[in-house]
């Protein structure tokens, strides 16, 4: 029996947010301080410097503490308000770095990096119209600014999702609720429903070796591994995996790469494709990025634990997108910088997706 693939139907939006920091702070000048053309105590400068160092140093709860200080020794400094925003963020505090942006911005409208933060967050926490309007009001403002074309794409992914968005909760009203479903089901499968057999069980995946790629860590191999585990454990073993060593018999390879350029959407930090023929799916591959996109949001093992089980729930089929933040299949990486394990509704889906009852839909 001759098998016919079909060849890549998927690609897959997976967007980074995207903060700037302040440049280097005022020097001193005849034993003052000087900082955006303010005057402030030395007190304040040691404090927002020090606060600067534990930000860009990842150490996010001691940043916290000292721009909290800086902020009430000198409070009109539109760019600690920025960073003690990013330092929220990253501590997974949305609420509170939100108002810290929004303060940035009214002192200084013309500070890039505020409005940056503030789309960026309004895009982790799952505010979609907010998101694309405060990008776009970037846009306008700052149109030759060096990241215009990366937020130029961020905003053609966003609107992509936004319509989708729109698309599947007009077509079932309950979804409006869509963060109270017991699953994202039909989020993730608007295009269709696609899956591995049964009989395909275990699935053979191999992971490239990432030696020689820079910013590629010997403990990545590990955390992708886990992910694989993870969902296999979360799906009651509907869906199994075998770790080989040989490429050429595996359903699922996974390799590293360190070029943003090489993925469809430079907004990306994993891409992941699909292949199927009418038994479902029979070969899957997913690349993924070892340096981050943005430098002020390294790639901690946290960061890249979250892009793995995105990437992974691509290749078992959750093709498409959910638009509920703590669900791995979120479209945006989050901003915090903490662990991510499976939930509930991850469990639900991915179960539902292989149970008995669900059927291929997919041409
Ligand atoms: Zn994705």
């Amino acid at each position: 029996m001759k098998r016919t693939f079909i060849k890549i139907i998927i690609l897959f939006l997976f967007t980074a947010t995207d903060v700037s920091l302040m440049s280097a702070p005022g020097k001193a000048q005849n034993y003052q301080y000087s900082l955006d053309g303010k005057v402030i105590s030395s007190e304040a400068y040691e404090a927002i410097t020090k606060g600067q160092r534990f930000l860009h140093a990842n150490n996010n709860a001691e940043a916290i503490m000292m721009l909290k200080k800086a902020c009430e020794l000198a409070p009109d400094i539109p760019d600690v308000h920025n960073n003690l925003g990013i330092a929220l963020a990253k501590s997974g505090q949305p609420d509170a770095a939100i108002q810290e942006f929004e303060t940035a911005r009214s002192l200084n409208p013309n500070l890039d990096a505020a409005w940056m933060s503030l789309a960026g967050m309004y895009q982790s926490t799952g505010q979609i119209d907010k998101a694309i309007e405060t990008y776009k009001t970037f846009l306008t403002r700052f149109p030759k600014h060096r990241d215009s074309t990366k937020i130029a794409s961020l905003v053609q992914g966003l609107e992509k999702e936004q319509a989708r968005q729109k698309s599947v909760s007009s077509s079932d009203p309950d979804l409006n609720r869509s963060s109270e479903a017991e699953d994202y089901f039909r989020e993730v499968t608007r295009d269709g429903i696609m899956r591995w057999s049964k009989e395909r069980m275990p699935l053979k995946v191999f992971i490239s070796s990432g030696d020689g790629v820079p910013g590629y860590m010997p403990e990545y191999r590990e955390l992708l591994r886990q992910s694989f585990t993870d969902w296999s454990k979360v799906s009651d073993g509907l869906v199994t995996f075998t770790f080989i060593d040989k490429p050429e018999q595996a359903d699922i390879t996974c390799s590293w790469s360190n070029d943003p350029t090489r993925f469809k959407n430079i907004a990306e930090a994993g891409e992941t494709f699909l292949y199927s023929n009418k038994t479902g799916l029979v070969k899957g591959t997913i690349a993924l990025l070892t340096v981050p996109l943005v430098p002020d949001l390294p790639l901690t093992r946290n960061r890249l634990r979250s892009i793995c089980i995105h990437e992974v729930g691509h290749v078992l089929g959750l093709a498409g997108h959910s638009s509920t933040p703590q669900d791995a299949m979120f479209h945006t990486m989050s901003m915090a910088d903490l662990w991510k394990d499976l939930t509930q509704r991850d469990a639900n889906t991915i179960r539902r997706l292989y149970s008995a009852e669900t059927t291929n839909t997919s041409h």
